[in-house]
C-alpha cells in the first residue's frame, strides 16, 4: 500500500514525501458542539442555562450584551467566567436593521457609521476584561448583520484588532480538510430535536455551532427541560463529542485545519 501511494503521488506531480496528517478532533472524538448564548438574557443565562451547564460539567460561551447587563450581576458574571465559561462581546446596544425589531432609530445598524461600532465594541470588550481578566474575546455580530450605515465593518473589525474570532455564518474558516461547521439557532425546538441535529454533527465528524436566546423564558426561547435533555446527551457522549468554549474549539480547527 505504501508503495503504491507513493507512486500515485509522483505520478500526480505531487513532490511532499508524505500526505499532511488529516484532520482528527482531539483524544479520538468524533466532534464538537460549542454552546453558545447570546445577549446577556440574566434570567436565562444566569438562572437557567448556567447552573444546568455547571451540573453537567459542560462549558459554554455568553455572548454578551453591555445594555442588557445589570450591575447586581457582576459577580455572577465573574463567577461564570472563572468557572471556565467564556465572555464574548455582543456590542453595548446590539444594532440591527431597521426593521428587525422594535428599537429606537438611533440603534438602527443604518444610522451607525464604522467608527461608532468599533468604539462601542471596544467599551464592551474592555467591560469584558473587567470582568473575565482577558485581554481581547470572540465578538458575534448582533442579527447577523454585517454593515453599519451601508458600509461593511468585518474588514474594519479584523483590521482593529479589537476581537479575536467572529462568530457569523458569512465569515466562518472553510477548510479543505479541516471540519464542516454547522450551525442552527434553536428556538422552540424539543430537547428530542436538538439531540437529532447533534447526532448529525456527529456523524458528519462537524464542528456544530449553537445559537442560544432565552432558555426557560424570555425570548426567542428554548424550554428549560429541553435544554437539560440537550446537556444530557451531551454529558452522556462526552467522549465521542468535544464540548467545549467557543474560542476554544475554533482555535483548535484552525491550528489543526488546512
Ligand atoms: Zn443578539
Amino acid at each position: 500500500m505504501k508503495i503504491l501511494l507513493a507512486i500515485g503521488l509522483l505520478a500526480s506531480g505531487t513532490t511532499a514525501a508524505v500526505a499532511e496528517p488529516k484532520f482528527a478532533w482531539p483524544d479520538g472524538r468524533k466532534a464538537a458542539i460549542l454552546l453558545t448564548y447570546d445577549d446577556a438574557i440574566p434570567a436565562s443565562d444566569l438562572d437557567v442555562a448556567a447552573p444546568q451547564l455547571d451540573r453537567a460539567q459542560l462549558k459554554g460561551t455568553f455572548f454578551l450584551m453591555g445594555k442588557a447587563m445589570r450591575a447586581d450581576d457582576v459577580p455572577r458574571w465573574r463567577a461564570l467566567a472563572a468557572s471556565g465559561h467564556e465572555l464574548g462581546n455582543h456590542t453595548v446596544n446590539h444594532p440591527c436593521r431597521r426593521g428587525t425589531f422594535d428599537m429606537p432609530v438611533q440603534y438602527h445598524s443604518e444610522s451607525y457609521s464604522v467608527d461608532v461600532l468599533l468604539t462601542e465594541i471596544g467599551a464592551m470588550n474592555t467591560l469584558l476584561t473587567a470582568l473575565d481578566g482577558k485581554p481581547k474575546h470572540a465578538f458575534a455580530t448582533p442579527c447577523e448583520h454585517t454593515t453599519v450605515g451601508g458600509q461593511d465593518y468585518i474588514a474594519p473589525l479584523k483590521a482593529s484588532g479589537l476581537v479575536t474570532l467572529i462568530r457569523d455564518s458569512s465569515v466562518m474558516p472553510a477548510f479543505a480538510d479541516g471540519p464542516k461547521i454547522m450551525g442552527n439557532g434553536f428556538v422552540g425546538t424539543s430537547g428530542a430535536d436538538m439531540v437529532a441535529w447533534v447526532k448529525q454533527v456527529e456523524s458528519a465528524g462537524a464542528l456544530g455551532i449553537v445559537v442560544f436566546h432565552g432558555v426557560g423564558g424570555d425570548y426567542l426561547s428554548v424550554t428549560a427541560e429541553a435544554h437539560q435533555r440537550l446537556l444530557d446527551y451531551l454529558a452522556a457522549h462526552r467522549r465521542s463529542i468535544w464540548t467545549a468554549p467557543y474560542s476554544e474549539v475554533m482555535n483548535y480547527a484552525v491550528q489543526h485545519g488546512h
